[in-house]
């Protein structure tokens, strides 16, 4: 008899580590209460534009990715940002500026003042902090690089990032590698030159060089791919999921269509978002609802917009722009897809994907959608210097979009890790540990699936 593992959740964290484990030779089922594969990664065409309603885009952080892409035979559909894609703006003065990345435009740039990048240039001879768990990124940052990189940097990547703020997300869960740094070499600069070597012997790309990817319809094409890969072994639209032990396996009931199913499997892994975990867990551990529920997923919005060419008087050269939160803009910043990604609206157009709210504005959401709506798009017109209206307008709100890795955060992954000692057989999984963006997915998905393995096989 096969070894069987039930996996909750057909995002991409649960169908990749699915992939791994039936590519094994384990027998493996993944239940999802949606109609279609890809949780976060949706993806809808609409009038010709193309329209990703979560991630726009992944960078290819691991290998793993690729091989996910070349064994699902979807090699064909994936497609690499543009060059133009390299150069990024950030809003200072109600000007776009460009993000250096080379020394002579860094010393040329109005991005930083003069004082700003003096401060920037004495990092070396800062030392090492205590506690990176309990350091929030502002913390962090401010003492190493100063308060204005804080501000017109990182503030506004966090936000392209996280959607999330600065001030409560922990360093070393948000942003372990950069922790990394200054923990083992003692510095961001020193780490950066001597971690470069570090990762060509793992074959990692660190996430300023792994290059950008999509597909020519979109995102979810991947998890859709995966999904199809696994064929019947995926099942969607189920419901009413009760997990219980039965000697040394688990007995997992649900229903679908209708008909209520039980199986009986070897272990049982969760993927779902952490505030919905503890409906299937909650009987082996009554702690863990309490640990879970508090994990913060701010609302974010995400608005498309589509623009004949010859309205938008604003060279479109770059990926778009980050805003940060002291030029107090109704949104976070603009992807300007279409400059990135081939086949994202209709010839002769443009699409540009807005994002707003997030941990720093929730409270954007307390005023009709409409006037919001109406709002950004006259800060986004009158920025890119864009006449008339647009010729196509989309949104998708996210009550509840990305797990914030807030102060104190190292306690939820302790605990995790503590339920799955307590608990052989249980996995939990999912966006909340390890990394939000799809590379930390699917590198984790591996991870995970190893666990899993070792469990099966013990
Ligand atoms: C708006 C937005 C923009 C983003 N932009 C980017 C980006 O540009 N680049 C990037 O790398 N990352 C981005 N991310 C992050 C990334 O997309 C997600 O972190 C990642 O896709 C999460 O995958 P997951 O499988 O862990 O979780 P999810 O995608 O949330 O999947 C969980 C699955 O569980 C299912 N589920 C829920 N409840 C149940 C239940 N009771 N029973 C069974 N199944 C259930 C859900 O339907 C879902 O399919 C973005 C996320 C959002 C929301």
């Amino acid at each position: 008899m096969k070894k069987k593992v039930i996996v909750i959740g057909a995002g991409i964290s649960g169908l990749a580590t699915a992939y791994w484990i039936n590519k094994s030779g384990y027998d493996v089922k993944v239940l999802e209460t949606n109609s279609q594969a890809g949780g976060a990664m949706q993806s809808n065409r609409e009038n010709e534009y193309l329209l990703d309603l979560g991630p726009n885009s992944g960078l290819e952080t691991t290998p793993l990715i690729k091989q996910l892409v070349n064994e699902t035979g979807i090699s064909d559909e994936m497609i690499y940002a543009n060059e133009a894609g390299n150069k990024r703006y950030i809003l200072r003065n109600n000007d776009l500026h460009e993000l250096p990345t080379k020394p002579i435009p860094f010393i040329q740039t109005k991005l930083f003042s003069l004082k700003g990048k003096l401060r920037i240039f004495g990092e070396p001879f800062f030392g090492k902090s205590k506690d990176g768990y309990y350091q929030s990124i502002s913390q962090f940052v401010s003492r190493r690089l100063g308060q204005e990189f804080l501000d017109y940097a990182i503030n506004p990547f966090v936000s392209g990032v996280f959607a999330g703020d600065p001030d409560k997300l922990s360093v070393k869960s948000a942003f372990p590698k950069l922790y990394r740094l200054e923990e083992l070499y003692g510095g961001l600069v020193k780490g950066m030159f001597k971690g470069a070597k570090e990762r060509k012997r793992n074959a990692e790309k660190s996430k300023q060089t792994a290059k950008m990817f999509s597909f020519k319809n979109g995102m979810q094409t991947l998890p859709n791919a995966i999904s199809a890969s696994l064929g019947e072994n995926v099942i969607y639209n189920i419901s009413d999921i009760k997990i219980s032990k039965n000697g040394i396996k688990y007995k997992v009931d649900y229903s679908v269509n209708g008909e209520n199913i039980s199986e009986e499997c070897d272990s049982v892994l969760s993927t779902v978002p952490a505030y919905i975990v503890s409906k299937y867990f909650s009987s082996f551990d009554n702690n863990l609802e309490k640990i879970l529920k508090d994990v913060y997923h701010p609302p974010v919005m995400i608005l498309y917009l589509g623009y004949k060419k010859e309205q938008i008087k604003r060279k479109l050269d770059g990926f778009g722009y980050l805003i940060p939160t002291k030029e107090k803009k109704n949104y976070l910043g603009a992807i300007w897809s279409s400059v990135i990604f081939q086949n994202r609206a209709p010839e002769g157009d443009e699409a540009f994907t807005i994002f707003i709210g997030g941990a720093q504005a929730p409270h954007l959401f307390d005023s009709p959608k409409e006037e919001l709506i109406n709002n950004v798009i006259t800060e986004f017109a009158h920025l890119m210097k864009i006449e008339g209206e647009p010729k196509f307008v989309r949104n998708k709100f996210w009550a509840k979009a990305i797990p914030q890795y807030n102060l104190g955060y190292i306690e939820i992954e302790k605990y995790c890790d503590q339920f799955e000692e307590n608990n052989p057989g249980l996995f939990i999984s999912g966006n909340f540990r390890g990394g939000i963006s799809v590379g930390d997915c699917v590198k984790n998905s591996e991870l995970v699936y190893e666990k899993i393995k070792k469990y099966l096989e013990a």
